[in-house]
């Protein structure tokens, strides 16, 4: 089966443990104001790519994947089809899977493409219900609708939320977002991630507005504070 591919980072550290090959799908439903690859977003864009070859390309890596392959996007479950016959073959092959994700879509192979992930990462991108649906256009119910189905499966979790000064940082909302995610046994971290700007040049390119263009990036010393009080890892 062919899948549209908008990049591949053949080492990348910060997508899941070790490091890992990490395959950016091409195709996103959603319009994050904060989003890191705009350039993901049309479904007809990207390199067509078979399974089969993509997993060729990741095998000469092996060596140095300590960790293993991180599905990521745009969002990978908008080619469900595509992301299980990928895993299916790196499963054989002896790889650690993640699938990175908004959870923003529920495709009739989710449930046994969660069979062939080791490890989900998901966005939880506000823990204030209102807040979520009004700057995603998407229910927080629907992400937490997959965390319940991955507790329930006692898949192992990573909860990730961009946090951007004067939005999201309050402490306040960081705690209700630490309440909201704690009791899931599931969860093995909670990562709070920086807003960077580094993506200004693609919206640039892509002439696209970038709708938080103008906000402060979150400095380093205050990720550490807010990830130290609020995150936490237990694996
Ligand atoms: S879900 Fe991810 S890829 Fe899609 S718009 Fe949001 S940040 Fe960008």
């Amino acid at each position: 089966m062919k899948g549209r591919i908008s990049s591949l980072q053949s080492l990348g550290a910060v997508d899941g443990p070790g490091l890992r090959y990490v395959v950016f799908m091409q195709g996103c439903p959603l319009r994050c104001p904060y989003c890191h690859n705009p350039e993901t977003w049309d479904e007809s864009r990207g390199e067509e790519m078979e399974a089969d070859a993509l997993v060729q390309k990741i095998l000469r890596f092996r060596p140095y994947l300590t960790g293993g392959v991180t599905l990521s996007g745009g969002e990978p479950l908008l080619q469900a089809g595509f992301a299980l016959e990928l895993f299916k073959r790196l499963k054989e092959e002896g790889f650690h899977t993640a699938l990175d994700t908004s959870g923003c879509l529920e495709p009739p192979e989710l449930p046994e493409l969660l069979e062939k992930t080791d490890l989900v990462l998901l966005d939880i991108k506000r823990a204030d219900a209102e807040s979520h649906r009004r700057e995603f256009g998407l229910p927080l119910e629907v992400p937490m609708g997959l965390l319940r189905r991955l507790e329930r499966r006692n898949k192992p979790v990573w909860i990730r939320q961009v946090v951007v000064p004067g939005v999201n940082d309050g402490e306040e909302e960081l705690r209700a977002l630490r309440g909201l995610i704690e009791p899931f046994a599931c969860v093995k971290r909670l990562e709070l991630l920086a807003f960077r700007k580094l993506c200004a040049p693609k919206y640039e390119a892509l002439s696209l507005p970038f709708p938080y263009g103008g906000k402060e990036e979150l400095s380093r010393r205050r990720q550490s504070e807010l990830q130290g009080k609020y995150g936490f890892v237990r694996e």
